[in-house]
């Protein structure tokens, strides 16, 4: 558990980084993704952070190791709801996609469960507390992989929480040209700190731009 910038913190990384933001609100605790180790979560509770307040989890797409223990979250905290786009909805809300998610790959079982709401379009903006999470639709990587900007301004910094902008590209699951399109369009974003799933935390701008630019072909 690292704080990043103020309220905004890597929780760790059990299959993909987990990230939350303490919104100092009614809504909560906020996850981005919530990986594969529940005990993980729990330990926020060693930084004075209550696992019970997560209010709300936005999920970047439908692979397993951003969404294994949903289920068993949503068990653990019934207040918890999730969020996601529209066209990775399906797989997370229903059985039978073990494929497409990677479950079978992992040797995982996944327990579906209900979303609050399917986000839709190019970009929606989730308001949580004073926080906007501008969820932009990035399709590549999966069709509803999305990219999470918090524009903050106590400290001045544009935080990007881009899970698999490394790719994989996937047979069957991700499409190369929408991968490039989206590429571009997160580097357009010039964040200043880049929070990857796999890779680890990048800034300031121009490291954030050269992490991404190496996958622009
Ligand atoms: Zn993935
Ligand atoms: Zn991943």
């Amino acid at each position: 558990m690292k704080e990043i910038v103020k309220d905004v913190y890597h929780v760790g990384d059990s299959g993909c980084s987990v990230f939350l933001v303490n919104t100092k609100s009614d809504d909560g605790l906020v996850l981005i993704d919530c990986g594969m180790s529940l005990n993980m979560i729990k330990r926020i509770s060693k930084y004075n952070l209550n696992p019970l307040d997560i209010k709300h989890c936005i999920i970047t797409h439908f692979h397993i190791d951003h969404i294994a223990i949903c289920a068993e979250l949503k068990e653990f905290n019934k207040k918890i709801k999730y969020y996601a786009h529209e066209l990775d909805a399906d797989a997370i809300e229903e059985p039978g996609y073990e494929k497409e998610t990677a479950a079978s790959w992992y040797g995982v079982r996944y327990t579906p469960v209900k979303l609050e709401r399917r986000l839709t379009g190019k970009k929606e903006i989730l308001k949580f507390g004073s926080y906007e999470f501008q969820c932009l639709h990035i399709p590549g990587h999966t069709p509803g992989s999305i990219a999470i900007l918090l524009e903050l301004s106590d400290p001045k910094v544009k935080i990007l929480f881009g899970q698999d902008l490394h790719g994989p590209i996937i047979p069957g699951v991700s499409d190369y040209d929408n991968y490039q399109e989206s590429l571009k369009l997160v580097r357009d974003l010039e964040a200043d700190i880049l929070c990857e799933g796999h890779f680890g935390i990048f800034q300031p701008a121009s490291k954030v731009k050269e992490y991404i630019n190496q996958y622009i072909k």
